[in-house]
């Protein structure tokens, strides 16, 4: 009796809509309550020896980056930001003092650990890129973490109030509490469309992966967060670039094969006058980016090299890929409105591969040289 019942209920047009609704509520319930958790949640501080509550500390730094592209009278840059009815949209109001935040560390380990990036001026030297990239590696790992309980609270809502609505669906039609229809088991879980619902099982199953891979870098960042003479195990390229760019960036990637993650990692530091750019990854892992970064022929770039493939590729990340990013808002308004057309809907796309040319969206900046070129394998600093 409950198959023939069931298959009554999915043939009711009505029911495409009420899904698609419970589907959509579930999601952006959960993604808003994940937002709210985000910034007001009790966080603790990333650092392994304390277990005191996480301020909001600065991915990309406030001074320098953020400040040296926001808007000089407004002060805000241009940046996603989630909206629940929509998805992400792209805001142009961000206070530039606001921006990058994320519960990372206590007030004592944001100041103390970080220091000596903090107070650089000019290039950064080893140690406080090194710095740059630990922080930039515990926002992804942090924000990999909070993304999945998010999509998974979404995907358990959404399985719980299919099977309240189709269960009441089946009472409608039968006239009886939905536990006496026979064929019916209290264990029984009531299903729109299955095969929907191992693919979103399939997406967090390899979201959950890709979080797993972060393990092999999480111990070494933790270990030299306590001994600065454990260097992290991580290989890092970084360049540097003539002019100061219109974007900051920072986020993580899956370099790897389908079911065999490799995470690359990367951040942009635009400063007055010149732009320093980096790619890191664990130190076994560098064979796999360094592939990565000779396909996109920045690899070898040598100082006084024309610097546009790195700008594209960078720019390709901003675009394709990560949705941690600042621009200037005098850039946003020079687009056209197609272009920044483009630029909004790409911030809900985040499937476009890596490999490929990408979306060119911004004119290459005039005169832009490769200033640096360094790779960093552990050693003391
Ligand atoms: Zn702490």
């Amino acid at each position: 009796m409950l198959q023939k019942l069931l298959s009554r209920v999915c043939d009711d047009p009505s029911i495409h809509l009420e899904m698609a609704n419970l589907h959509r509520r579930a999601y952006f319930d959960a993604q808003n309550r994940a937002g709210d958790k985000w910034r007001n949640g009790h966080w603790t501080c990333m650092h392994p020896e304390c277990n005191d509550r996480a301020i909001g500390s600065h991915t990309l730094q406030k001074k320098n980056s953020l400040e040296a592209i926001a808007d000089p009278t407004s002060r805000v840059v241009v940046s996603p930001r989630f909206d629940p009815a929509v998805g992400d949209r792209v805001g142009t109001n961000l206070s530039y003092e606001n921006a990058s935040v994320f519960p990372g560390f206590c007030e004592k380990h944001d100041r103390e650990l970080f220091l000596h990036l903090e107070e650089m001026t000019g290039a950064p030297d080893p140690l406080a890129t090194v710095l740059q990239c630990c922080r930039t590696f515990c926002r992804e790992r942090l924000a990999q973490v909070h993304a999945f309980e998010a999509s998974k609270n979404g995907y358990d809502r959404m399985v719980r109030d299919q099977h309240e609505a189709i269960g009441r669906r089946l009472e409608a039609l039968s006239g009886l509490p939905l536990s006496t229809i026979s064929g019916y088991t209290e264990t029984e879980r009531l299903q729109y469309r299955p095969d929907n619902l191992e693919r979103i099982r399939h997406l967090a199953s390899a979201q959950a992966t890709f979080l797993n891979s972060f393990d092999k870098l999480a111990g070494s960042v933790g270990d030299f967060f306590c001994d600065r003479a454990r260097p992290p195990h991580m290989f890092i390229k970084s360049w540097a670039l003539s002019n100061c760019l219109d974007f900051a960036l920072s986020g993580s990637d899956d370099i790897g094969l389908p079911g065999a993650p490799v995470p690359m990692f990367y951040f942009v530091m635009p400063r007055s006058g010149v732009t320093h750019l980096v790619a890191f990854c664990h130190i076994e892992d560098e064979a796999v980016l360094t592939n990565v970064l000779e396909e996109k022929e920045v690899y070898g770039l040598r100082p006084g090299d024309n610097g546009i493939a790195l700008f594209r590729f960078f720019e390709q990340l901003m675009i394709d890929r990560t949705n941690h990013w600042f621009l200037r808002p005098s850039a946003w308004a020079a687009l056209s409105d197609s272009g920044r057309q483009i630029l909004v809907s790409e911030v809900n796309i985040h499937d476009r591969s890596l490999y490929g040319a990408g979306t060119k969206l911004f004119p290459s900046p005039e005169k832009l040289e490769v200033t640096r070129n360094v790779s960093w394998r552990p050693r003391p600093l």
